[in-house]
Order: structure tokens, then C-alpha cells, then sequence
């Protein structure tokens, strides 16, 4: 039987590699220098790289079921996502953070309907998820709702972590909350200043918020009401 990922590894190395192989050596003299911190989903058909239209060394990626962040709690422990926001803003220093959730995830399903049984560690990493769900029926709206939502309650978490609302706040960091929409191949991005999700076509920025001056959760106020409720500072990126 024909072992395809052999074929698949044999075909990079022989024929990709070679159109890419200055770029690589470039980044192994000079080190890796990303600017984005990328905080995605694990589902498969999220594919950074072609979404942001990046390449070699310019993520520096973690992916995990819904793109949840781990509260920064004061513990330590086998945290792999907090770990990489860690060592992404105080070695990496860098100088945007992205959390992207997406259209037809499971794990935001999985908030209403539960993981499958024996996955205990599934079931407790939902948890950083809850606070997103409605309480409401199932429904393609109320998980696109939910979608947004989490990926909001994330950027909030964010601001948990010292190392994190410190940047923000010396404006050398910038977070940017996204909710891709795999049917039509768009990003909507989060507005802190109106309280939504625009449609990258007619967003005129990449994501804001939370930012300086934030000290309030944002997630209740998703109705556009939250600029009014909580006047913030003009993001660097908008300046
Ligand atoms: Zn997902």
C-alpha cells in the first residue's frame, strides 16, 4: 500500500523546498523576527497562511479547540497556549496579537452540546468557552453569535496577562479579534469602537481591542452599545 505522506514529504523536500529554500536559510542566520502572535482555532479548514496571505517566519502560531485563551491566573502549569502568548510578547516582542475563531466550528458546538464521552480534558477546556454561549435553542444564528462572542471573551482574557496589558497599554501591541467565515472566505473583524464584527471588505482596520483605558467586560455590550458605555483610546493602528 503507497504511503502518501511519504510521497508528500519526498515532493516538498524535492521540488518545494528548493523555490524556498533562501527565505528558510535567511531565517535560520537571522532568527525568526514575527510580528503576529496567531491565536486560531484547531479546525482544519482554518488556514492562516492563506487568510493573511503570510509566509515563513512571519506567524507565530497557536491553535487550539475554539481559540481559547486560558485565563492568566497566577498559576503554572502545563499551559501550552499561555505559555506561547508568553514567550510571543516578552522574547518575540510582538507587536499584534490575533484570536480567530471561525464559522462551523465544533468546539463552540460543543458548548451546547457537550464533548464526546471519555474526552475529559476537552470537556474542562470548554469551560473557557461557556461564558460565550447563550441561553437559547441551538441554532446556525446563535452559534454564529456564540462564535463572535468567544472569540471577544478571549481578547478580554488577554488583557489578563500582565505582559500583555502592559504592550497595550505603551501602545506597542495591539489585539485583534476575528471570526472567519469559511463559506465565504472573509474575515469579519471585531470594532471595540462600535461593538461588532464588519466584514473585512468594509472594515477599515484589522481588528481593535480591547485597548488602554479598557477595564470593564466588553462581551454583554456585542449589541453596539459598548462605545458609548466605554469610551477607549484610539488604537495605535487607527491614529
Ligand atoms: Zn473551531
Amino acid at each position: 500500500m503507497p504511503d502518501e505522506l511519504l510521497e508528500r514529504l519526498r515532493r516538498f523536500h524535492d521540488h518545494t523546498f528548493p523555490g524556498v529554500q533562501d527565505r528558510f536559510q535567511h531565517l535560520v542566520d537571522d532568527g525568526q523576527h514575527p510580528s503576529i502572535l496567531f491565536i486560531g482555532c484547531s479546525d482544519s479548514r482554518l488556514v492562516p497562511y492563506l487568510l493573511t496571505g503570510t509566509g515563513p517566519g512571519e506567524l507565530f502560531m497557536v491553535r487550539n479547540v475554539g481559540a481559547f485563551v486560558p485565563p492568566h491566573d497566577g498559576s503554572a502549569g502545563y499551559h501550552g497556549t499561555a505559555a506561547a502568548i508568553e514567550y510571543a510578547v516578552l522574547q518575540l516582542k510582538v507587536s499584534r496579537i490575533v484570536v480567530c475563531g471561525h464559522s462551523h466550528c465544533g468546539g463552540i458546538r460543543a458548548l451546547y452540546e457537550g464533548a464526546p464521552p471519555g474526552a475529559g480534558n476537552l470537556t474542562e477546556w470548554l469551560k473557557l468557552g461557556q461564558d460565550a454561549a447563550l441561553p437559547v435553542q441551538i441554532s446556525p444564528e446563535a452559534l454564529r453569535r456564540t462564535e463572535q462572542r468567544a472569540v471577544v471573551l478571549q481578547l478580554e482574557r488577554l488583557m489578563g496577562y500582565p505582559m500583555v496589558r502592559e504592550a497595550v497599554e505603551a501602545r506597542r501591541l495591539t489585539l485583534h479579534g476575528w471570526h472567519y467565515v469559511i463559506e465565504e472566505g472573509e474575515v469579519h473583524v471585531f470594532d471595540v469602537q462600535t461593538g461588532a464584527f464588519l466584514p473585512a471588505s468594509n472594515a477599515t482596520h484589522s481588528g481593535t481591542g480591547p485597548y488602554a483605558d479598557y477595564d470593564e467586560p466588553i462581551l454583554n455590550e456585542l449589541d453596539g452599545s459598548y462605545a458609548r458605555l466605554h469610551p477607549v483610546c484610539t488604537p495605535p493602528d487607527a491614529a
